[in-house]
């Protein structure tokens, strides 16, 4: 994992590229790490670490699963605040 100003730059990217959605009041479920990429920075989710995998339906598919650091869900959230209007639920 990056820096905080790194994973933010590249999560703003994903969200207006549309790779990302903002975040909304999405299924939320954690778990240990299973060295899935994290949909957030791309990095190996360790199984030392704990991965939220968040359920979200949007332009991804009608449901998606998206593994993340809880470090990088967190970010997510912050950024997806800027996206009030195109934020899902
Ligand atoms: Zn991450």
């Amino acid at each position: 994992m990056g820096n905080t100003g790194e994973i933010r730059r590249l999560i703003e990217a994903r969200i207006l590229s549309g790779q990302l959605p903002p975040a909304g009041t999405n299924e939320t479920f954690g778990r240990r790490g299973g060295g899935s990429a994290c949909a957030c920075c791309d990095f190996p989710i360790e199984r030392s670490q704990l991965e939220y995998d968040v359920e979200v339906i949007s332009e991804l598919g009608p449901q998606a699963t998206l593994a993340m650091h809880v470090y990088c869900y967190h970010v997510w959230h912050q950024v997806s605040l800027l996206w009030p209007a195109k934020a899902i639920s």
